[in-house]
Parts: C-alpha cells; sequence; structure tokens
C-alpha cells in the first residue's frame, strides 16, 4: 500500500484540519474536570453534535442513515486530526462505532429511522448490554432471559455487569436468552432496551482510577414491544459478532496506540538527566518503541484489508494484545523513573497507570485473543469445546456429570 495521501485524501485531511482549527476553541476538555460531572456531558454531547453536523461522525455509516458514505481511510485521517489537534472525540464510541453498525447492518427501516440520528448527534446516548457475572469470555452463556407472551410482548429478566456509560445512556441494545433448549450460540435474541423502562436498575462500580465509567444493569421484570428485537427471534449470535466485529476495528482504528505514542513517554525522560542516562531505562524505552513501529506497520495492514473491501484477519486481535501491553508497558517505565508522584492526583500519568491495565480485559482478554491467534494465524490445535451441540439448559447437568 503506498503510505502517503492520494490527492483527493491530502484534500480531505486539509478540509478536517481546517474545520478543527477554526472550532478548536468550542471544544471541551478531554476529561472532567473537577467537579459538575452533568455539565462535562451536556459538553461532550454537544461537541459530538457539531462534529456529526461537519461530517466528523459516523464518517463510515452509509449516507441513507446521515453518515458520509466515507472508506476506512477518510475515518482514520479524521481520528488523526483530531488527536493532532488535541481536542476529545465523539462521547458515544460504543454507540457509533459498534452499536449504530449493528442497527445497520441488522436493524428494521423503523429501528433505523428511529434510533440513528439521536445516535449520531449525541441526544440519545447508548450502551452495549452484552456481559454477564457468568459470560464474559464465554459470551454465548449469556443467562439473562426474555420470554414471549402472548401477546407477542417479551418479559426481560437478569443481569449484565462492566456496562460502560449505561449511567447516562438512554437505550442499550441487548443480547438475552430467548430459547434455552437449543445449544448456546442458537438460543440468543438482540433487543434495544429503553434504560428509562421500568423494572431496570444501574448502579455504578468504581474504579481505582476513582471514576465510575461502568456499571452493573439489573432487570426486573422488563417488558419489551415486540418491536424492540434487533435481526430476528434467535439471530442473536450473528447479530452480536457484527458488533464484536466493529468492536475490534473500533479499538484498533479509533485510537491510534490508544493515544500513548512512544514520543509520549520519551518527553518525561528525556527531561530527567538521570533517567536519560539509565541504560535499563534506555532499554525500555527502545523496546516500547520498537512495539509502536510494529504496531503502526500491522495497523496499514488493516487499513490495506479494509480499502480493498475484506474484513481484517486475526492479525487484529494480536495488534490489540500488542498495543495494551505497550500501553502498560510504558506507563511502568513512567511510574518507575518519576516515581510514587506519578500516581499522585495532580499527575498527568496517575488515571493512565490506573485505567490502562483494564484495557487488557475490554474488547476481549489477552489469553482470548492469543487462543484466536494461536488457531488461526498458528494453525495450532483448537481448544476443547465441551458444550458444543448441547442444549444451554442440559450443561450445567452435564457438568455435574463431568465432575462427578
Ligand atoms: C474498561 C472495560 C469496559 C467494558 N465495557 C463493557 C461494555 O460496555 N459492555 C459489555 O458488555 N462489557 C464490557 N466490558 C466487559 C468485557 O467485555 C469483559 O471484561 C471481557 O469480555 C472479559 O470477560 P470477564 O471480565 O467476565 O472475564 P472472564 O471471561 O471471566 O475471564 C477471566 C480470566 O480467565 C481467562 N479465560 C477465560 N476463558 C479462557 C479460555 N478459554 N482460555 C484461557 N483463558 C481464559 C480470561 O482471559 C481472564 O484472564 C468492559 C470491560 C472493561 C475492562
Amino acid at each position: 500500500m503506498d503510505l502517503n495521501d492520494t490527492p483527493e485524501q491530502a484534500e480531505y485531511r486539509a478540509r478536517v484540519r481546517a474545520w478543527l482549527e477554526e472550532h478548536r476553541d468550542e471544544a471541551p476538555p478531554d476529561r472532567p474536570p473537577d467537579g459538575d460531572e452533568d455539565a462535562y456531558l451536556a459538553a461532550r454531547r454537544a461537541w459530538q453534535g457539531k462534529l456529526a453536523e461537519a461530517g466528523l461522525a459516523g464518517v463510515v455509516w452509509p449516507k441513507e442513515v446521515g453518515g458520509q458514505g466515507l472508506g476506512p481511510i477518510e475515518q482514520v485521517t479524521v481520528n488523526q486530526e483530531i488527536s493532532a489537534a488535541g481536542v476529545p472525540g465523539i462521547l458515544d464510541v460504543i454507540g457509533v462505532g459498534m452499536l449504530g453498525p449493528t442497527i445497520i447492518a441488522h436493524g428494521s427501516d423503523e429501528q433505523k429511522a428511529r434510533y440513528l440520528g439521536p445516535m449520531l448527534h449525541a441526544d440519545e446516548v447508548w450502551c452495549q448490554l452484552f456481559s454477564e457475572p457468568a459470560a464474559g469470555s464465554d459470551l454465548a452463556g449469556i443467562q439473562s432471559r426474555a420470554k414471549l407472551g402472548e401477546d407477542g410482548s417479551w418479559t426481560l429478566n437478569g443481569q449484565k455487569v462492566w456496562t460502560t456509560n449505561a449511567h447516562f445512556a438512554s437505550y442499550g441494545l441487548l443480547l438475552a436468552r430467548t430459547d434455552p433448549d437449543v445449544p448456546k450460540h442458537k438460543g440468543l435474541t438482540m433487543f434495544v432496551v429503553p434504560m428509562d423502562a421500568p423494572g431496570v436498575t444501574v448502579r455504578g462500580l468504581r474504579q481505582i482510577s476513582g471514576e465510575a465509567e461502568f456499571n452493573e444493569v439489573f432487570f426486573d421484570d422488563v417488558r419489551l414491544d415486540a418491536d424492540a428485537v434487533v435481526g430476528g427471534v434467535g439471530n442473536g449470535w450473528g447479530t452480536a459478532l457484527t458488533t464484536l466485529m466493529y468492536e475490534r476495528l473500533t479499538i484498533g482504528l479509533g485510537s491510534e496506540g490508544l493515544g500513548y505514542s512512544a514520543e509520549r513517554f520519551t518527553q518525561p525522560i528525556a527531561a530527567d538527566p538521570e533517567a536519560r542516562g539509565n541504560a535499563e531505562v534506555r532499554k525500555r524505552l527502545g523496546e516500547l518503541g520498537a512495539d509502536f513501529i510494529a504496531l503502526r506497520f500491522t495497523g496499514y495492514r488493516t487499513l490495506t484489508a479494509l480499502a480493498s473491501g475484506q474484513i481484517p484477519g486475526p492479525e487484529s486481535a494480536l495488534a490489540k494484545v500488542t498495543t495494551v501491553n505497550a500501553a502498560v508497558a510504558g506507563t511502568d517505565l513512567i511510574a518507575d523513573v518519576i516515581g510514587p508522584e506519578a500516581l499522585d492526583e495532580s499527575s498527568e500519568w496517575a488515571y493512565a497507570i490506573s485505567f490502562l491495565p483494564g484495557l487488557k480485559s475490554a474488547g476481549g482478554t489477552e489469553e482470548i485473543l492469543r487462543n484466536t491467534v494461536g488457531e488461526r494465524v498458528l494453525g495450532l490445535p483448537p481448544e476443547p469445546r465441551l458444550d458444543k451441540g448441547i442444549p444451554f439448559s442440559e450443561l450445567r447437568a452435564k457438568e455435574r456429570e463431568a465432575t462427578a
């Protein structure tokens, strides 16, 4: 692939840069300043609205649903220019990056007309209601149940966990079990859930970083209309795979090394004469630099695949593992150089040091992604799957037999 912008791409980049230059002063800070969380969220919503009006949100969404109908190269260009301008991107990365594309691919015309516009402009923020206490890596093991009533409506009971943004989301896209008598991947259905429906309870989880970005969400006899189903009853697994594919792309393309470049880690070291001359520190920094260069070229490979209409392969899994590990290794190095003050609330590194390790789990854990690479890149024997073909309702019985 030619790594330089074509004349058209250069012209697009110049237009994006000019808009960001002109509107930079209207952008809110990237992280909440101390105090008024509601005002901060309102400012981030308004900023997403402006980005959407300027065509800098929903870049790859089709034009018919309010997007720009452009390709992944333009999406990456926008991400790069937003990062270079030092302004925050959109607030609802999960909605616009992952759930919107799922509704575009599987939703009805009515669902697209109703939900996508307010999502793009952040008038309604969305959350992803997939993970449960006993269904994370093994997502198809979901236990939340939706039962069909005689009038065609559904009654939902169960619990989700680690739901980012649920505390201010208007809607969630939820995976529930609708038929326990078939193998676990087959009895699932995707629903749109209004977060203010009677029976929905959201409880915040406070993290070591001091923030509470994700939540537990409980459903007690929540009534959902027949038109809440996305992608057909029993087709939830296929619908969820679309979300997971976009999740990988959003993490891979959205962040350029999660915003942590080798240069960023070099700056505090260059400013410290003792660290600068320390051979061990220099070695660790060199290793980081090598990882980030490898990541950049893996990113180009992903872009090449996307630009030629292919879906990126399992190398995206490796890119996620390497990105997170390199960023964590970088913050470990900074913590060693700066010392305990790196964790002081006033330190610009405190948030990164405490938040980044969590990303080892988000979007697929390191072990699961390494399994993917082992099976699909290296051709190693697959993991044993003892539950294959067994109805979900019989799995516990089989488990008991196996351990008896
Ligand atoms: C910052 C963050 C934001 C998140 N936001 C959301 C969200 O908005 N919505 C949502 O639905 N979920 C969200 N999640 C949840 C995330 O998807 C899960 O954490 C992830 O799928 C892992 O599931 P788990 O935490 O239940 O871990 P488990 O699946 O219980 O895994 C525990 C450990 O066992 C290992 N393990 C499990 N199975 C295997 C295996 N077969 N082979 C080898 N090792 C294995 C795992 O790698 C891990 O180390 C978020 C998580 C984080 C950290």
